[in-house]
């Protein structure tokens, strides 16, 4: 039996002291960090609580943008007022990831650390996984790869990020806040996330000891028309096949301004600002839609199993900016 540490951290700096020590790793609603840990999967040797230190708080920003904090429940956070009102794309992706339990005990900061679903990472029956046991191989390229990455991957690794927060958070341009040992610094999202490349054990560009304290999002002109797709094997509790995260700025129907970022298809939100581009200064159609959709998953490199997700991911990005379109 291995002895795991426990120390509840009273305030920000209390937690950020307590997460330098060797093995140790920060936790709030332990909804994947907990999971993995009686899996085998993760092995953390002292667990810092951040759940009462205060970074639970949504608020405002003086320029009219938002402030979610790290430890702020999924559930709170899709059904904050403001949230609702000004980033309708987030709470949408929040109420569909997961169980209404889920949502009551997961927070903004594990949703940005949430690991992939592979099951050659979470079964520590297999023996082949680059991200669990770096340089053992990739099971899943030459076995069950049908919820796999199309684009970004590497001989490495395959796999997706899980979170439909994440996808929401890229298209709205968020910027991710964190603290340690060397003071804070502000992180946007796309940049947050890795490709996995040779390191694929490393998912984001956290330094060790590292701790979320908040998101922020920039004002939004996207509140009228935007909208959560997520394209998945049953209507509830299931991880995306594919997911897309549309956002318009509309000048009647000539498009001013557009995000479109993918989930289920990378080993990061996926978005491209060539393929954004191309809608602005147009209507809307659905030919225009059908365009981004092949620029946004140019060099695609999909195996047997995953192939599907090449016409799936082009017809969720048709359908969800017409929704968008639609939606004001
Ligand atoms: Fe492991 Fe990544 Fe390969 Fe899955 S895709 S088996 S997580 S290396």
């Amino acid at each position: 039996m291995q002895a795991i540490f426990y120390d509840r951290a009273r305030d920000l700096a209390d937690a950020v002291r307590l997460g330098q020590q060797p093995g140790a790793r920060y936790i709030a609603g332990g909804t994947n960090l907990l999971d993995l840990m009686k899996g085998d999967v993760e092995h953390a040797q002292r667990l810092v609580d951040v759940s009462r230190v205060g970074l639970d708080a949504i608020n405002e920003l003086p320029d009219g943008g938002l402030r979610i904090g790290a430890t702020a429940r999924n559930s709170d956070t899709a059904n904050h007022r403001l949230v609702r009102q000004r980033y309708p794309l987030l709470s949408q992706a929040l109420l569909s990831g997961a169980s209404g339990q889920l949502r009551n005990m997961a927070t903004t900061g594990g949703n940005l650390l949430q690991r992939t679903r592979c099951p050659y990472f979470t079964d520590t029956a297999f023996n082949q996984c680059n991200k669990r046991l770096p340089g053992s191989g990739c099971g899943a390229r030459e076995g069950y790869h049908r919820m796999h990455a199309i684009v970004g991957a590497s001989p490495a690794c395959i796999a997706v990020n899980p979170s439909d927060m994440n996808v929401a958070l890229a298209a709205l341009d968020a910027v991710v806040l964190v603290a340690g040992a060397d003071g804070e610094r502000r992180i946007p999202i796309m940049e947050f996330h890795r490709l996995p490349g040779d390191t694929p054990q490393q998912d984001t560009i956290l330094r060790p000891g590292e701790l979320i304290t908040a998101v922020e999002l920039p004002p939004s002109k996207f509140a009228r028309n935007s909208y959560y797709l997520k394209v998945r094997d049953r209507a509830s509790y299931a991880f995306a096949l594919v997911s897309v995260a549309a956002a318009l700025e509309l000048d009647g129907k000539v498009v001013k301004q557009a995000r479109v970022a993918l989930g289920g298809v990378a080993h990061k939100p996926w978005r491209a600002a060539a393929a954004e581009a191309m809608l602005v200064g147009k209507p809307l159609s659905d030919g225009v839609s059908r365009e981004v959709a092949l620029r946004l998953l140019e060099g695609a490199q999909p195996l047997p199993e995953n192939q599907f997700k090449i016409e799936m991911a082009q017809r969720a990005v048709v359908r969800a900016l017409r929704i968008a379109g639609d939606s004001a």
